[in-house]
């Protein structure tokens, strides 16, 4: 997994895009969708087991150079279990 992308750190409760950078947790969701600025919220998902290394990919985001369809190109999955 030398190419392996940073794992995210937060991730938007409404649309789930996800965010590498700390400093957006608790803040709006960047995402528009259809026009319309995401009304979700991006929420701590700091804890490492959250994440899954997209299998598809192997956490480079990228599936045969385009963006992988597993992961939306995060190369992580959310997989926290409540
Ligand atoms: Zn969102
Ligand atoms: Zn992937």
């Amino acid at each position: 997994m030398d190419n392996a992308k940073k794992t995210p750190v937060a991730r938007c409760t409404r649309c789930g895009a996800t965010n590498t950078d700390s400093i957006y947790i608790n803040m709006r969701c960047q995402r528009t969708l259809a026009g319309k600025r995401c009304s979700g919220t991006l929420e701590n998902a700091i804890d490492p087991s959250n994440w899954e290394l997209c299998a598809q990919c192997k956490g480079s985001g990228i599936d045969e150079s385009t963006k992988c369809a597993s992961c939306r190109g995060d190369g992580w999955i959310y997989c926290r279990n409540t």
